[in-house]
């Protein structure tokens, strides 16, 4: 029995380790640097995701202020529901924050924003 190089797909002998999962350590930090980097491009596209969806939020607001308006408006523009910072009561209303901005969304399709 053996196991396959995580990185390079090479045979890795039996017995020689227990468990290993990389052929040598060359393949062990090749493997490890390019987790890195997808943990980088993720973090990035989520940081992206985070401005956008702020910057989305911040001229709503300048819009239309604290009042409720069409949700769809705010659709339209593809605003990313999954992305938060953090969330808040206030006067018993849960926000949803992404930055200097929160939101909720009332049964009549509306949305409000404050800012924070
Ligand atoms: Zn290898």
């Amino acid at each position: 029995m053996s196991t396959q190089c995580r990185f390079c797909n090479k045979d890795i002998p039996f017995g020689v380790n227990g468990n290993r999962r990389y052929c040598d350590e060359d393949c062990y930090n090749y493997a490890k640097l390019e987790r890195t980097k997808d943990k980088y491009a993720n973090n990035k596209i989520t940081l992206a995701e985070i401005n956008r969806s702020e910057n989305l939020l911040k001229a709503f607001y300048n819009i239309y202020g604290d009042k409720p308006f069409d949700i769809n408006i705010l659709r339209s523009e593809k605003m990313n529901w999954n992305i938060r910072t953090d969330s808040k009561v206030l006067d018993g209303i849960n926000y949803q924050i992404v930055g200097l901005y929160g939101y909720t969304a009332f049964q009549n399709k509306t949305i409000q924003i404050v800012k924070f």
